[in-house]
């Protein structure tokens, strides 16, 4: 076990374009589909005793991502994210002591590894508004199994810190960035950071290719959705399309804000032209389409027109090390306090195992026309 060093719808009625024929590919995988974690991750125990076999959930899903969430601030407050009038001054962010040290996330992110992730992404809040990010990717580096570290960040606080997380370890970082007009993107981020300030921080990444985030509103950024995809085709980034989701309780979501995946695609291929490309691994939950003049390609996260919970093997780590086995969950479950028990790894690694074998969401195929009326945490606090 890796001891870190010490350091300082189906419901929703709309229609899909005839690009997006039929339920997502996955969307009806069967358990058998997901591979056991690979014998790297395991390597060193072997020789004493069998594998331990990776958990699978009640709808046969293993455990294959680990996102986690360092923070729950924000230098931005995006309409669909954090609308200012929530999180505003008085809002109460969790003080510096609830939250998990880096020391306490890489110990952790082993024992998810030694289960079989081979994702871990660094998200937030925003991720970077954390001091010495790159101490903790220096140590998430450290871990056995070579997993693959990547960061999802708004991009403005990026440039100056690009260097050091790619020395520390970064392998991938994907920026999110929902237009490139400036009025529109300082209306959605309602934080009056121009373009310019995102795009550079992509250009300096050095971190090939930079994916880019877009989530698109109805008739809020419709018409970001062409200039968007000419800039990812020129610049050589992979741009991912994201339908607006309801995700938390605060940002008003209503089915009519969405602007389905079929459109988004439709509209890319009315001037550029796309052929589908297939998975490349069982839960990409991106839909993906290749230019036909090859330059390039997009993906499409629709979410909400044709929910993937049934190739979902992605686990969520807040800040304070609550475990969320969904994007849309009510609760967590605490790993803080048997991390600080303190328990001994097999004894996280059992807590773990708990509650994956007990897991059955599926959020998003159950969504209708309407959100679901329940409590669910917000994005800001456990990431996207
Ligand atoms: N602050 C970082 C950022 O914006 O990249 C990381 C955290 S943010 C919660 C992760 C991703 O979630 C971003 O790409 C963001 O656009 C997306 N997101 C946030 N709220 C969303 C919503 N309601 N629907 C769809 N995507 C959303
Ligand atoms: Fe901040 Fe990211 Fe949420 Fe925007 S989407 S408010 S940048 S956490
Ligand atoms: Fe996974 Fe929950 Fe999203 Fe379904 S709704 S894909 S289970 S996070």
């Amino acid at each position: 076990m890796y001891h870190p060093p010490v350091a300082g719808n189906a419901s929703t009625g709309v229609e899909t374009h005839p690009l997006m024929p039929g339920p997502h590919p996955d969307a009806h995988a069967e358990p058998a589909a997901f591979a056991p974690a690979p014998a790297v991750a395991q390597a060193g125990r072997a020789a004493v005793a069998p594998a331990p076999v990776p958990p699978v959930d009640r709808l046969g899903r293993s455990i294959r991502d680990l996102r986690v969430s360092v923070t729950d601030r924000c230098n931005f407050r995006c309409r669909y994210c954090m609308p200012r009038e929530v999180f505003g001054r008085d809002f109460q962010f969790l003080p510096r002591a609830e939250l998990l040290t880096f020391e306490e996330i890489a110990r952790l992110a082993g024992i998810f590894v030694d289960l079989g992730v081979r994702k871990l992404r660094l998200t937030g809040g925003e991720p970077l508004v954390r001091r010495d990010l790159h101490l903790l990717v220096a140590l998430l580096a450290q871990i056995p199994g070579d997993p693959d570290i990547a960061l999802t960040t708004n991009g403005s606080l990026l440039a100056a810190q690009v260097d050091r997380l790619r020395d520390a370890g970064l392998r991938r970082v994907t920026v999110s960035l929902d237009s490139l007009d400036d009025d529109v993107f300082m209306a959605m981020n309602d934080a009056a950071v121009p373009v310019s300030r995102v795009l550079d921080a992509a250009a300096a990444a050095g971190l090939s290719p930079v994916k880019l985030n877009m989530v698109v509103k109805r008739g809020v950024n419709e018409a970001s959705i062409l200039p968007m995809a000419d800039f990812a085709r020129e610049r050589g980034h992979v741009l991912r399309y994201i339908e607006y989701m309801d995700v938390g309780n605060t940002n008003g979501w209503r089915m009519t804000d969405v602007v389905p995946a079929g459109e988004i695609v439709a509209a890319v291929d009315a001037v550029h032209p796309l052929e589908p490309l297939a998975p490349l691994y069982p839960g990409e939950v991106a839909n993906r389409w290749r230019y036909r003049d090859g330059a390039g390609e997009i993906g499409v996260i629709a979410s909400v027109t044709r929910p993937f919970c049934r190739g979902c093997t992605r686990a969520r780590l807040s800040a304070e090390g609550q475990l969320y086995t969904c994007l849309f969950g009510t609760e967590g479950h605490d790993l803080r306090a048997p991390l600080r028990s303190p328990a001994t790894d097999e004894e996280l690694d059992a807590v773990v195992r708990r509650i994956w074998h007990g897991r059955d969401d599926r959020y998003s195929e159950l969504r209708t026309l309407v959100t679901l009326d329940r409590p669910k945490v917000e994005m800001s606090h456990i990431g996207g």
